[in-house]
């Protein structure tokens, strides 16, 4: 890896279970562990990686698909989790005890630095306690993970703006999910302004924050039962194509798998 570079790939994301793996030469960090620490383990070694090597996990919120491995990690590998104080009265009872010095509070928009990297939470609209998603900056790189969304906030704009790399949420084509078998109740939670963007929205977000350092996007948090990797694709695609952005030329929008490392993207200044 080069010094100065950036390393972000996910490793888990959808329903079943987010992770977003970011690391510099020195830091390296989990973005949620919604997987068991197997699953996360075995991803990880096709990048010559271990849960040895990561110095952190951070949490965006209590949902079961974001800390469902928090726990375990934490304990076998001593980690330090960092998660709001909102996410932290409300994580379950199944992630079990998490030792006093590992347990880390964050607050929205303010940074911690962890060794060379700075890590910032921002505040998203989702139907957790306290939900945050983060920004990292290293050497005057920035990368961001935002999921979990209802609605854009000019705060999550803010936030993601600027970035060389970024994992976006692309949850669900709004027709599909319209037309599924979902209950009425799960359809308007999905839909509404605490539950999660649609490749729609998605498109548009993107186009909104689209630089000329951002080269690499990867749309995830994607349904699996009311979306496709390639109806995201297209959809964000062609939304991006009205704003004179064409994708693989201008940016490449990489499907993050359910499952497993999706592309290793090194970003360097
Ligand atoms: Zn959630
Ligand atoms: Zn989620």
């Amino acid at each position: 890896m080069n010094n100065m570079s950036i390393e972000i790939s996910t490793i888990g994301s959808g329903s079943k279970g987010n992770s977003v793996y970011i690391g510099t030469k020195d830091t390296k960090i989990l973005i949620d562990a919604g997987l068991s620490g197997t699953k996360i383990e075995s991803a990880l070694k096709d990048i010559n990686l271990s849960l040895e090597d990561i110095d952190a996990i951070f949490v965006t919120h209590e949902h079961s698909d974001h800390i469902d491995g928090v726990g375990v990690i934490s304990r076998r590998y001593n980690l330090p989790v960092y998660a709001t104080e909102g996410t932290w009265s409300n994580m379950p009872q199944k992630v079990g005890k998490i030792s006093k010095h590992n347990q880390k509070i964050v607050y929205k928009d303010e940074g911690i630095l962890l060794n060379d990297i700075f890590i910032r939470p921002f505040e998203v609209p989702h139907d957790a306690k306290e939900p945050v998603c983060y920004s990292i900056l290293y050497n005057g790189i920035k990368v961001c993970v935002a999921t979990d969304m209802g609605h854009i906030t000019r705060n999550v704009i803010e936030n993601i703006r600027h970035c060389s790399a970024l994992v976006l949420e692309s949850n669900h084509d709004v027709n599909m999910l319209k037309l599924s078998n979902y209950p009425y109740a799960l359809k308007e939670r999905i839909l509404g302004k605490y539950g999660h963007i649609s490749n729609e929205t998605c498109g548009k977000l993107l186009a909104c924050v689209m630089n000329d350092k951002l080269k690499n996007v990867f749309l995830g948090h994607l349904s699996q039962d009311n979306n496709t990797p390639d109806l995201a694709y297209l959809t964000v695609a062609n939304i991006l194509d009205e704003f004179g952005i064409k994708a693989e030329k201008d940016v490449n929008l990489h499907i993050a798998k359910p499952y497993g490392i999706t592309e290793l993207i090194k970003v360097e200044e």
